[in-house]
């Protein structure tokens, strides 16, 4: 089954536990629109390519869309509006009032120049303007795989240059850099949101023993959370190159430092290699994290997978019938329209940062430390106890902008992850299916008061 399949089969499975019209079903589960380009760019060495791209907007019932940029060799239209409709239910999920959208570019970013990148993308973007793909009321892309700060800044760019919109055009597209607009803690925000939410559902997560496929945006930030912040064993990490193994777990900081300076993390000296990305499925460990690409959990090596939870970081990583499989086996799966929801929550801080052109934490961070430092003073005089410099430090303090994004992202996790699990409760069924039923019910709603269906 394609991605595209799977996904339908998901949907479906949650629907037969509602009685909603058929017709609603349908107009929730389609993709409403979907844009095709084809377009010349010259690369560094005088010759003329033509590059393909996607952008599908599978639900407007809510405005804007929003969706990453992926740049993949391997991508295809029906993958795109597969990841589209993800995106739907992820928004609905995390009480994002977005529809959902995917674009993808299809090219293998390593073999192109950054000059090359940077006229695929601007063109892209060009693309999307001229076709109504892209604006702030409109649709928002943001970063996927592939993609990332910088080609943000271009997308940013490239849309102020050709639209007529000097108000709000910063907010046509998030994971900007701070400086183009941006905020701090979206480069961050999937993979701590996994981190917080794991934290938040699992007992004694330090005490796990972790492995994670993929070391790239997701996979590198939940690594160093878990291990900075808890330090926790991360038994196996991979990316496209292999499987780094070490059964007495992995020091995070020296691997990113290593694969900072050499592209891969094929060679790094404390441990052991397989030349196999997909091994770091089969390892022995509590936590299995797939973090970079879809339907690697299948049929062909559900049985081989050791681990007993399964947290799906990358966008449908699971096969329909490895699912089903996993479930009959007791497995634990947290799905990824929850659980890689923090990198959306974050953007629709930023997308709200842009339109209001204030950081968060600027108007009242002087005020609630005043505040904060009298009240701090009448306890003290009331009790006749000092408080401790360090418990002050952190008492006064007003908020600034990471910590309102960090606060609100958490926030937003532990409360739809107590829906869903109150959910799958009351239908008696899995994380997954719950998942999905929550995001229908919350789309049929927008659907049911317009009138439009019963
Ligand atoms: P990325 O491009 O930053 O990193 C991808 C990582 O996966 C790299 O380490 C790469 O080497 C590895 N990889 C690529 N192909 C592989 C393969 N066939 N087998 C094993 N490893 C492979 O991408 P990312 O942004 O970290 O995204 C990873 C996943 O998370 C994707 O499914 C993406 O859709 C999803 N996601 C990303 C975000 C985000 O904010 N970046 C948000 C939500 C979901």
């Amino acid at each position: 089954m394609s991605l595209l399949e799977q996904v339908d089969a998901f949907f479906n499975k949650a629907s037969s536990y509602l009685t909603y019209p058929k017709e609603l079903l349908e107009q929730i589960r389609v993709c409403n629109s979907v844009l095709s380009v084809s377009f010349p760019i010259r690369r560094d060495d005088g010759r003329i390519e033509v590059i393909r791209g996607w952008r599908a907007e599978h639900s407007f019932h809510r405005l804007p869309t929003k969706g990453g940029i992926r740049l993949s060799e391997n991508v295809d239209i029906n993958e795109v509006m597969a990841l589209a409709a993800l995106m739907s239910y992820k928004c609905a999920i995390m009480d994002i009032p977005f529809g959902g959208a995917k674009g993808a570019i299809k090219i293998n970013p390593k073999l192109y120049s950054i000059n090359e990148i940077e006229r695929i993308i601007r063109r892209y973007t060009f693309e999307l303007y001229r076709k109504n793909f892209i604006g702030p009321g409109v649709d928002v892309p943001g970063p996927d795989m592939g993609t990332n700060e910088q080609h943000m800044a271009w997308i940013a760019d490239t849309y102020m240059a050709i639209s007529n919109d000097p108000m709000y055009y910063f907010a046509c597209v998030t994971g900007k850099p701070v400086s183009q607009g941006g905020i701090r803690g979206r480069k961050q925000a999937t993979g701590l949101g996994v981190f917080l939410a794991l934290n938040y559902i699992i007992k004694d997560l330090s005490k796990k023993t972790i492995a994670i496929q993929g070391f790239g945006n997701v996979g590198y930030y939940l690594a160093y959370y878990l291990y900075n912040e808890i330090n926790a064993k991360i038994v196996a990490i991979s990316d496209v190159s292999g499987t780094l193994f070490n059964p007495n777990g992995i020091d995070i900081n020296k691997l990113y430092e290593y694969q900072q300076e050499n592209k891969t993390i094929k060679g790094f000296k404390d441990g052991i290699f397989f030349e196999d990305p997909n091994k770091v499925l089969e390892v022995e460990c509590d936590i299995l994290v797939p973090a970079a690409v879809e339907n690697v959990i299948n049929e062909n090596n559900v049985d081989r997978i050791k681990a007993n939870i399964i947290a799906e970081a990358a966008n449908g990583p699971t096969t329909f019938n490895a699912h089903s499989k996993l479930l009959s086996l007791g497995k634990l799966i947290i799905p990824d329209i929850y659980l890689n929801a923090g990198g959306v929550t974050v953007s629709y801080f930023e997308w709200l940062k842009n339109l209001s052109h204030v950081r968060f934490g600027r108007l009242d961070k002087r005020l609630r430390e005043e505040n904060n430092l009298l009240l701090i003073k009448q306890i003290e005089e009331l009790t006749n106890k000092k408080i401790n410099d360090r418990d002050l430090e952190i008492l006064k303090n007003g908020p600034k902008e990471e910590d309102v994004v960090k606060a609100g992202l958490y926030d937003t996790m532990v409360n739809a992850y107590e829906e869903i699990s109150e959910t799958a409760k009351r239908y008696n069924t899995d994380l997954k299916t719950a998942a999905f039923i929550v995001a229908i019910n919350k789309i049929a709603i927008t659907y049911q008061q317009l009138g439009i269906f019963p």
